[in-house]
């Protein structure tokens, strides 16, 4: 049996190489004619752009989609537009990339950091009515690794207290929860096109809405204050320049053609895998979330115990994972709240409350995913073949061995 591992010098266990992105002829041509008709901007006469945001809403099930810049960009958007005021709170995951946190600052608002569900790494409902105040007025779930939030619990919480819920859904694109696809679910959600994302142009973000007024204040926002009907130099809202482009918007189209069959291969993949690891000792994959919900595994991600791995820390058995060539990694070191911003309060010319203190918050489920137990496989091994995810199992087996022999 082949035991020496990849990082000393064995051979690797997975020989695939995974392409991201994926795209064709079909793609490259879509894009060359957009650049030969110099059109490039966006407002400008071909609608490329509208088109695919009324694509795109359609396949959410939402009334309204709006492309912007990035995911980030997408989060402020929706926040400011939804009427908050300085020094107001959110209530945010610790466990995300840091934009779905510091977009709040970035609207002069107050991040408050809810912990997390031990078995989908979701903001756990069960703690969120603790942390609600007098000042709260939003909630962003982020539907990570692609998994559905607990939506029924958080949309009630929300009604009774009366907060704006934007679903983080950069990780969830085709996602479903209850039959509802992800992001059309709270009062906006929204997307990233970055280019790590399952859909993706690159860069650029969208969200969608059933809400007219909220969605014609975002695009005031998008479009440099500008409102419907009025003159190109007026400007009503403290708004900036955040379109995106027909070069984009073309290529969004062509790749929302493959994000269902995509979202198939990689959900199927993700259940045989998570049928492969659960016998193995130290290895836990999350739960596949509440109700029936489509999980678009951006993130394939399983718990990892070192004490079955004669304490080879979680650092260690992603490098040697990765090693072995499995797309693995350890994921974020730490909670957002942890990230020196935060310590040090480095919030530059925002305007956040001097009691604001994020030194003493601790949320026990996201520091033992961070530093113990979370590690991920990226999305696009997660489109490969059966036995591509028989040599993760594999691989995971042999550092076992080795590690332990
Ligand atoms: C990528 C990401 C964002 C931000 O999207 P950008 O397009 O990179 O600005 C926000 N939230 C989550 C959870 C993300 O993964």
């Amino acid at each position: 049996m082949n035991n020496t591992l990849a990082l000393h010098g064995g051979t690797k266990t997975v020989t695939t190489k995974f392409q991201w992105p994926i795209f064709d002829e079909g793609d490259v041509e879509a894009v060359t004619e957009v650049a030969r008709s110099g059109q490039w901007g966006n407002p400008d006469c071909s609608g490329l752009v509208e088109k695919f945001e009324k694509d795109f809403a359609a396949y959410c099930g939402s009334k309204y989609a709006m492309t912007c810049a990035n995911g980030s960009v997408a989060l402020r958007l929706a926040l400011m537009a939804m009427g908050v005021r300085p020094g107001d709170e959110v209530i945010v995951p610790p466990y995300t990339f840091i934009a779905t946190a510091s977009i709040v600052i970035e609207a002069n608002c107050v991040p408050v950091f809810v912990d997390i569900e031990p078995d989908t790494y979701n903001l756990d409902p069960e703690k969120i009515e603790a942390a609600i105040t007098a000042r709260t007025k939003a909630i962003i779930p982020v539907h990570f690794a692609g998994l559905a939030c607990n939506m029924d619990g958080i949309m009630a919480i929300a009604e009774k207290h009366g907060l704006r819920v934007i679903e983080d859904a950069a990780h969830a694109h085709g996602g479903a929860y209850k039959g509802k696809k992800l992001g059309s679910i709270g009062h906006a959600g929204c997307f990233s096109f970055q280019s790590s994302k399952n859909l993706n142009a690159g860069e650029g973000g969208l969200i969608v809405t059933d809400d007219e007024q909220l969605y014609d204040r975002m695009n005031s926002l998008r479009n440099v204050g500008r409102v419907k009907g009025g003159q190109w130099y007026e400007h009503h809202y403290l708004g900036c320049n955040y379109r995106i482009t027909q070069l984009q918007a073309t290529l969004l189209s062509k790749q929302l053609e493959r994000l269902d069959a995509q979202t198939q291969q990689r959900e199927a993949n993700g259940k045989y895998l998570s049928e492969l690891l659960a016998p193995i000792e130290g290895i836990s994959p999350l739960t596949t979330g509440h109700g029936e919900t489509t999980h678009t595994y951006h993130l394939y991600i399983f718990r990892y115990d070192k004490t079955k791995f004669n304490g080879l820390s979680k650092k260690e058995f992603a490098e040697t994972l990765a090693a072995e060539g499995v797309p693995a990694f350890m994921g974020y070191p730490k909670p957002i709240y942890e990230q020196p911003v935060f310590q040090k309060k480095n919030f530059m010319c925002y305007a956040i409350p001097e009691e604001v203190d994020y030194t003493n918050v601790h949320c026990e489920v996201a520091e033992r995913a961070c530093y113990e137990e979370a590690v991920w496989i990226l999305q696009h091994a997660m489109l490969g073949t059966h036995q591509d995810m028989e040599q993760f199992a594999e691989a995971i087996k042999k550092i076992q061995r080795a590690v332990t022999a």
